[in-house]
């Protein structure tokens, strides 16, 4: 269960944009905290009435992208046309590796890269504030 201190900061905002905490709404952000997969609205929805969450479509498509505004989750495209959502609350920054042939999400971090990419921006007069970084890659064959 999301910790008491989460929950308090999640009433608050919904409140800010005029909605009520909701036992529903707390579950879409329980399973998003609790889950360290790439899924997409359909995935979480199934998922929770899987965990016997009373929950509609709609309301799980609002509540993610309330979770996105407010940074508890992120969205995530990797040009295939489906939109993925994964945890960003306490979920360290890093990039993302896609195999073309099993469609596996990769999380990887690399320090040089990052170092690199700001050296980059800052020869160019400018400081990143946001960056998407995707590799698609497909196995090496073994032989
Ligand atoms: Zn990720």
């Amino acid at each position: 269960m999301v910790d008491k201190k989460i929950q308090k900061q999640f009433k608050e905002l919904l409140s800010k944009e005029g909605l009520k905490m909701t036992s529903a709404r707390l579950s879409v952000l329980d399973e998003m905290l609790s889950n360290d997969e790439h899924r997409e609205c359909e995935e979480i929805f199934n998922a929770l009435l899987a965990n016997g969450v009373k929950i509609s479509r709609a309301t799980t498509y609002r509540t993610l992208d309330f979770l996105v505004k407010y940074e508890y989750i992120r969205k995530m495209d990797i040009g295939d046309g489906k939109i993925r959502y994964e945890k960003k609350l306490g979920h360290p920054r890093h990039d993302h590796m896609i195999c073309i042939e099993s469609g596996n999400i990769i999380e990887f971090h690399n320090e040089a890269i990052e170092t690199l990419q700001d050296k980059i921006a800052k020869n160019h007069g400018y400081k990143i504030v946001r960056h998407v970084h995707q590799l698609f890659v497909k196995p090496i064959n073994k032989k």
